[in-house]
């Protein structure tokens, strides 16, 4: 049990460390951990129940998890008593160097299923995907104008193999329908091609997500460059800060704000950063609604596509 709680508070520290600000713990696990520390603490001479020293703020799960009070994970109570296998995440220069990708000549369908064929028999990526899970490439209109590149599969979509399915891609789907557009008018990608890995619970169910390392990254660019040059759109939306390191490098900014609304070019194409549909989920606020959306009137504007004074104001303050 030491070696769990040692390995729980490591994790936390290190999502800590990555700018989580707080986690979601079942009200099941948490009795749990009050009562394991509660335990270590008065074998340590320590007085009574002692809360455990976690790094960052755990909030109690709902009884009824709804999408805006679970702000860092897709949370879905464990079934399974919880106990901690760690995996750690891997440091970048012991990752795989990144592959190669030819794609045959043809059509855009015929270059987009071999495409999906090298990823999904991609040695790599197979390795990091868990028994059952699907490895996820990007889907959508491969004649469309507007790229939208996110980070990484979850938990949803590594259960569908599709791209933004969970909350946050029901808020893209929004957010895309408010442009004037169908999700099927537009296509939508990942850096990654495989949900990064966490401590399982037992019955190896994964509870909460973590941004990919930079070697993860690195690896699955050559895979997104691939569909971009299949697809050849004319913008690409990237959606938050991991998504902006993996098209642009780690340590390319120093925090979102210092780049979001502004154009940049990758692979030759004009790419507008914004904010990830999850930080909506975390903060739905007109305002941060609005910041969002200023940026994708940008892109329709660079689109050329229709812009009513309906969309012009939409999440302006009354
Ligand atoms: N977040 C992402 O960045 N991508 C997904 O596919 C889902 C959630």
């Amino acid at each position: 049990m030491r070696a769990a709680l040692n390995a729980l508070t490591d994790e936390l520290k290190r999502l800590k460390a990555s700018g989580v600000k707080s986690v979601v713990v079942s009200e099941e696990s948490l009795a749990t951990l009050h009562k394991v520390v509660g335990t270590r603490a008065k074998a340590n001479g320590a007085k009574g129940n002692a809360p455990a020293e976690v790094p960052v703020k755990t909030e109690v799960a709902a009884k009824t998890p709804s999408t805006t009070s679970v702000p860092v994970v897709a949370y879905k109570a464990p079934t399974a008593k919880f106990t901690v296998k760690p995996i750690e995440p891997v440091p970048a220069e012991k990752f795989p160097s990144p592959p190669t990708v030819s794609l045959p000549p043809g059509d855009k369908q015929t270059r987009w299923n071999a495409l999906f064929q090298l990823v999904l028999n991609d040695p790599v990526c197979k390795a990091h995907v868990r028994p059952g899970k699907k490895l996820v490439l990007g889907v959508g209109n491969l004649d469309a104008r507007i790229f939208f590149c996110g980070e990484a599969p979850g938990a949803e979509e590594e259960e569908q193999g599709e791209p933004f399915v969970g909350p946050a891609g029901q808020l893209l789907t929004r957010m895309i329908l408010g442009m004037g557009l169908k999700r099927s008018d537009v296509y939508i990608g990942n850096i990654m091609n495989w949900r990064p890995e966490m401590p399982v619970a037992a019955g190896g169910a994964q509870y909460g997500n973590r941004p990919p390392t930079a070697g993860e990254l690195a690896y699955c660019l050559p895979y997104l460059k691939a569909q971009l040059e299949v697809v050849n759109p004319e913008i690409i939306v990237a959606l938050g800060s991991t998504a902006v390191q993996g098209l642009f490098g780690a340590g390319s900014f120093k925090t979102l704000g210092e780049i979001r609304s502004q154009w940049k070019l990758f692979a030759e194409k004009p790419v507008m950063v914004t904010y990830h549909p999850s930080y909506i989920l975390r903060n739905p606020t007109n305002r941060s609604k609005r910041a969002i959306w200023e940026d994708l009137l940008k892109v329709m504007e660079r689109a050329s596509l229709p812009i009513t004074d309906k969309q012009q104001n939409f999440f302006l303050e009354k």
